[in-house]
């Protein structure tokens, strides 16, 4: 179910409901600003008995630690907000090393003259994401930049998960006779900020990805094991991007079946007149995992056992051929080479 939350940035007419330059400047605003919304909303606690650094504990073994901006254009879109995406982002990241993502840590850039109460709403959003994903957000900071300095607002979060196993889930151990299992439909979050960033009027269908897959991989780690040897999010650069990283990392050539990728016809509509591949588009709440071929039936219950996977696709095979290459068979029957995202197809995406 997509949902749109309003932004109400450009219709704020009151001066006090505006972020001034003293927002961010470390002294009686900026005080105001934590105390009565960024830290109520973001981490459930009052301001008091605020420190310079967050103290965690509880922690022994191997550690996930991560980071990522966000700048995204619109900032409210299809499905989330700028937001959600920021936690969903680096909870991501954070889950494709088979971690269990535990402690956030929220960067705010924010432009001289933005709305408090669209400022609110994100905030909640955030929050609203941290709880479903199961993590705290436990520091962060605040600046106000100019107005025409920014845009609007940026996003930066890093991001903690404890690894508790002893698995080797990187980007280096794809192995010949792997299957590449997709966990659902290509290319829904940058068809979703592109119709935002548009106006276009477009089907509900389209709407973004983003989501939490730290419960998704949880569930692949305890069930495959060993078997279980990449995960990663095919964000930037879409699912043809992060193939092409697997199979250079990984030293194997790549196969992948063009009629096997799961892509909404609504999103293939709008890819079809923009004149883009999903295959290059972002995802946010996708992942692609390398499994033995053994266990591809155990694999794929294991995806559609979840939420997030039901519509979980094996789209491709591992072999032993020249290292790097990626080819598709494609549905009339070729093959074609399958490269990285050259240039920017679609700027601001996250
Ligand atoms: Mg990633």
């Amino acid at each position: 179910m997509c949902y749109a939350l309003p932004f109400l940035g450009d219709v704020a007419i009151m001066n006090n409901d505006l972020i001034l330059l003293g927002h961010g400047s470390g002294g009686r605003l900026s005080h105001q600003l934590l105390d009565e919304l960024i830290i109520p909303l973001l981490s459930g606690t009052s301001a008091a008995g605020q420190n310079d650094a967050a103290l965690l504990d509880g922690i022994t073994g191997r550690l996930a630690f991560t980071t990522d901006t966000f700048v995204v254009d619109p900032i409210f879109f299809p499905g989330g907000t700028i937001g959600s995406l920021a936690v969903h982002g680096t909870v991501n990241d954070l889950a494709m090393m088979g971690a269990r993502p535990l402690w956030l840590s929220v960067g705010l850039i924010i432009e001289e003259g933005f709305s408090k109460e669209s400022l609110r709403v994100i905030l909640e959003d955030m929050r609203g994401a941290a709880d479903g994903a199961g993590v705290r957000i436990v520091t962060g900071d605040t600046k106000v930049v100019p107005r025409g300095k920014g845009d609007k607002l940026f996003i930066a979060t890093s991001g903690i998960g404890a690894v508790e196993h002893d698995l080797t889930i990187h980007g280096a151990n794809a192995q010949p006779g792997d299957v590449i299992i997709i966990n659902g439909t290509i290319g829904d979050h940058g068809i979703a900020v592109m119709a935002g960033r548009e106006g276009l009027e477009v089907s509900a269908e389209i709407c973004s990805d983003s989501a939490p897959l730290n419960g998704l991989t949880a569930e692949l780690v305890a069930s495959l094991g060993a078997d279980l040897h990449v995960l990663r999010d095919p964000t930037r650069g879409g699912v043809a991007t992060t193939i092409k990283e697997i199979a250079l990392q990984s030293s194997v050539t790549i196969r992948l079946r063009e009629e096997s990728l799961p892509v909404k016809p609504a999103v293939r509509g709008v890819c079809g007149i923009l004149g883009l591949d999903p295959l290059f588009v972002a995802n946010e709440g996708k992942l692609l995992a390398f499994v033995s071929s053994k266990v591809a039936d155990r694999a794929l219950a294991t995806f559609r056992a979840h939420p997030l996977g039901r519509d979980a696709a094996i789209i491709g095979t591992v072999g032993a051929g020249p290292a790097g290459r990626v080819d598709m068979e494609t549905v009339i029957g070729g093959i074609r080479a399958v490269e990285m995202l050259s240039g920017e197809q679609l700027p601001r995406i996250c």
